[in-house]
Order: structure tokens, then sequence, then C-alpha cells
């Protein structure tokens, strides 16, 4: 037979207290806090920060568990006190974390109680996007990962640009929102393996390498212009998906670039969106440049505009 157990019947004392654990020390009475409320199973105390808005709290349990997926029944009766809290408050975030990944700091089970007015500007911690825009600063959470080959002198974002023979590698790249796998790396690799100059192939590659992101959204976008500028060839390749890939910087940039005598256009047809792609080969017809559909042929039409330029 079984049963169910209510919040209330979660015994507070069955786990002894985790040493060095903030949360059990305050439950303790060995560490201070600001205790709101008591219950037999949880506390709500204020945050030790302070919290993020006026009226912040967090519900803790009495019992040591480190977070919401260890104990089913410990997570409901925290939960449940968590809900008078919010149940006073017009608006609210009621706001739990499991894991290090997702932004989890105290291993101690607790839940943010976050009252809420219609325009406080309070970012929640996974719209990475809207947080991005408002530090003004380009996030890469996803690496570029590729392993150049010999054959090429990989430039990545906001390094120097090097003389020589090159080819910026322009269209949608993907972001923390939608950290899908970018299709730079398999270019890189197909330019690599086309390219039979006397010197390296310099690839200018508008994604960081490794995590390291702009300190600033201008320098990011000033290093693609100036790289764009500079290049022997500009290859436009452009996977468009409405979801994941949009291109909305992308199709301001081949306006740009296309009556430059540089950019070659490659459009895969199967791509999710392939109709988004119409006006960018319409006009490129117009101003008389390539059109391809796959990476190899992209690549080669790019390497075919280097090969006409005057030595
Ligand atoms: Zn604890
Ligand atoms: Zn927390």
């Amino acid at each position: 037979m079984t049963s169910m157990t209510g919040p209330a019947a979660v015994n507070a004392s069955a786990v002894p207290p985790a040493t060095g654990c903030v949360f059990c020390a305050i439950v303790a009475g060995r560490a201070p806090a600001s205790i709101v409320r008591e219950w037999d199973d949880a506390l709500a105390i204020r945050p030790l920060g302070g919290g993020v808005a006026e009226g912040h709290v967090l519900v803790v349990s009495r019992r040591h568990v480190a977070d919401v997926g260890v104990d089913p029944l410990v997570s409901a009766s925290v939960m449940a006190r968590a809900a008078e809290l919010a149940a006073g408050l017009p608006a609210a975030n009621v706001i739990t974390s499991r894991g290090s990944a997702a932004t989890q700091t105290v291993y101690h089970l607790h839940l943010h109680v976050v009252p809420r007015v219609e325009g406080d500007g309070l970012p929640l911690p996974w719209t990475p996007r809207q947080a991005a825009r408002d530090a003004g600063a380009v996030t890469k959470h996803w690496t570029l990962t590729v392993e150049p080959p010999a054959t090429v002198r990989l430039v990545c974002a906001r390094e120097p640009i090097p003389g020589g023979p090159s080819v910026f590698l322009a269209g949608p790249t993907p972001d923390d929102a939608a950290p899908v796998p970018s299709w730079r790396p398999e270019a890189i690799r197909e330019l690599g393996r086309q390219w039979s100059g006397p010197e390296p192939l310099v690839v200018l590659c508008p994604e960081s390498r490794g995590n390291v992101r702009a300190e600033r959204y201008e320098d990011q976008v000033d290093w693609e212009i100036a790289a764009r500028a500079g290049a022997t060839a500009i290859m436009f390749w452009v996977p468009r998906d409405m979801a994941t890939l949009p291109g909305m910087t992308t199709n301001v940039e081949f306006g740009l670039d296309v009556g430059t005598g540089r950019a070659v256009l490659g459009c895969p047809p199967g791509c999710p969106n392939p109709e988004r792609n119409r006006y960018l080969i319409y006009v490129a017809r117009r101003h008389g440049v390539p059109v391809r559909t796959t990476v190899a042929g992209t690549v080669t039409t790019a390497l075919d505009v280097i090969a006409a330029q005057p030595a």
C-alpha cells in the first residue's frame, strides 16, 4: 500500500545538518540571518546580499538536501511554504535552481520568492540575450572548435588582421539564445582543402576564439567592418533558419558588400527557411555576384575571386 504524505509530514530532523553549509548554520541558529517567517519544515529569510528586489526572500528547507531534484517531498513542502508567501503578492517569480549550469550557487534547497512590479526591468537568469544586450556585450558561451588546416591561417574576431590573400566568412552566427553548431568549421576545413597558393590563406572568422567575449559590442562590429573591408574575397554562407540563425545582420552586410566585386553568395536550398534567401539571391544576380548552393562550391568560387585579383 502507498499513501500520500503531506508536506507537514516531512521530518526536519531525519538528516543531520551538512557541515559548512551556510543555510544549515542558519537553520541551527549558528549563523545570523534576517528571518521573515518560520514553519516546522522551512524558514523564510532575506537573501544574505540583500536580494534583487524589495521583498525578495528565500524559502529554505530545514532539512539539508542539495537541490530541488534530491527529494520530491522536501521540494513539495518548501514549495507549499513559498506558495503561502506568493499568495500575498500581486506578482512574483518563484525560482529554484539545480546545478551550477542552472546558476545554483548555494547547494541547500531554497526557493527565491521575488516580488515583481510592472516595468521593474529585472531580467530573469534564463534570458541571456536580454542580459547581454543590457550589458552591451557580445557573449559566446558556445565555442568555435576547429583545428585549422596547415594551408589556413585562422584569424578570429578582434585579432590583428595580417596581409596576404584572405577570405572573410560572412553569414549568421549562433548566439547564446540559440547555441546551434556553427557552419564556419566546415567552411574553414574546405578552404584549407581547396587552397593551393604559395602562402597560407588568411581566413577571417568573426566568431570569438575560445569563450573570450568582446568587452564592448562596438569592438566586435568595428573588427568585422575592418576585416570585410580588407578581405580579398567575402564568402557569404546563409543557412537561413528563422528560429536559430535568422541572419538579420547578414542581410545588412550583404547589402553593403554586394557591389564590391569581392562577394560570393552561398544559399543551401535545404536550409529551414530557403524562401527567406530569395531576396539576397535576386539582388546577387542583378549585381553579378556568383550564387552557389554548397559550402564546397561557394569556397571554390571565393577562391576564384582571389585568383582573379591582380597580384
Ligand atoms: Zn544545508
Ligand atoms: Zn539561490
